[in-house]
């Protein structure tokens, strides 16, 4: 009996020794955290997500959603670390009305403090227009040299309550600033630089009836990765631009549930995740 047991101890020690060692030799599971919001005002974030969900399971990540209404969503981002314990984060958003300082402040600071790298798709890039579309130029103060457009009134409440935290400028953490689009029409889409996050993406796609989003201003660090061309208008719609500890890419395209369906538009979202995720893994080894 006694010998019995032994060989079960046995067993089960070596068993869990395999397992370990099997474990190890595995690279650890992207953490993934995905922000939307539900249903969408101009956006079908529902069936956005449904997809993205797909593409979180094709591309084997452990997948985090946080999603709920518009204005609870926006709450959610003043949450201290939210962004944290990820590889990196989506955001697929839209909160181009929203004053909601301390939500984008926080949101910026996962990224910059604390080395979470982000994916901001489509109306992302259309967030938070008074702290750099709406306002007025100087409104920052002689100390900002970019070319955002501030509320001057916000900047002022800023200032009386957080002191010298810098003001968050969204369009500065987009590092394109965009504010506004043309028609619901097909956009041809160029590769301009090779890059992990567009290794499968063809030298020339067009798109389905979707939306150009323009340029209106662009950080000298940005790397423009797709150009694209409706009609007389162009503008990079895909790039990658340094923050802080980490970096961002932004991805102008995805209006349209359409867009989410082509194959080579799921490839961009899966390939900019993982090399996003998968530099973060490096550096915080
Ligand atoms: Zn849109």
């Amino acid at each position: 009996m006694q010998i019995l047991y032994r060989s079960f101890v046995l067993f089960f020690a070596l068993l869990l020794l395999g397992n370990t060692t099997l474990q190890a030799d595995q690279p650890p599971k992207k953490k993934i955290l995905y922000f939307t919001h539900e249903p969408g005002t101009y956006h079908r974030y529902t069936p956005q997500l449904a997809i993205f969900r797909q593409l979180a399971q094709r591309a084997g990540w452990e997948l985090t959603v946080m999603t709920g209404d518009h204005e609870a969503q926006i709450k959610k981002l003043r949450e201290p670390d939210f962004g944290k314990p990820f590889d990196a984060i989506v955001y697929n958003f839209c909160f181009a009305g929203s004053k909601d300082t301390l939500a984008a402040a926080n949101l910026i600071s996962q990224t910059r403090e604390h080395g979470v790298p982000a994916l901001l798709i489509h109306c992302a890039m259309h967030s938070w227009w008074p702290t750099f579309k709406s306002g007025e130029a100087g409104s920052l103060g002689p100390d900002y040299h970019g070319q955002a457009k501030a509320d001057p009134v916000l900047v002022t409440q800023w200032r009386l309550t957080q002191g010298d935290r810098p003001f968050p400028v969204w369009g500065d953490f987009t590092g394109i600033a965009s504010t506004t689009h043309g028609p619901s029409q097909p956009i041809t889409l160029n590769r301009v630089e090779e890059h992990p996050a567009t290794k499968r993406f063809p030298q020339t796609f067009v798109t389905g009836n979707t939306e150009l989003y323009n340029n209106l201003y662009v950080l000298e660090r940005v790397i423009p990765l797709i150009r694209g061309v409706q009609g007389e208008e162009e503008a990079v719609v895909m790039w990658n631009c340094p923050q802080g500890k980490a970096e961002v890419i932004g991805l102008s395209v995805g209006h349209d549930v359409n867009d989410w369906t082509q194959k080579p538009y799921q490839n961009l979202v899966i390939d900019s995740v993982n090399y996003l995720a998968e530099k973060r893994q490096r550096e915080s080894k």
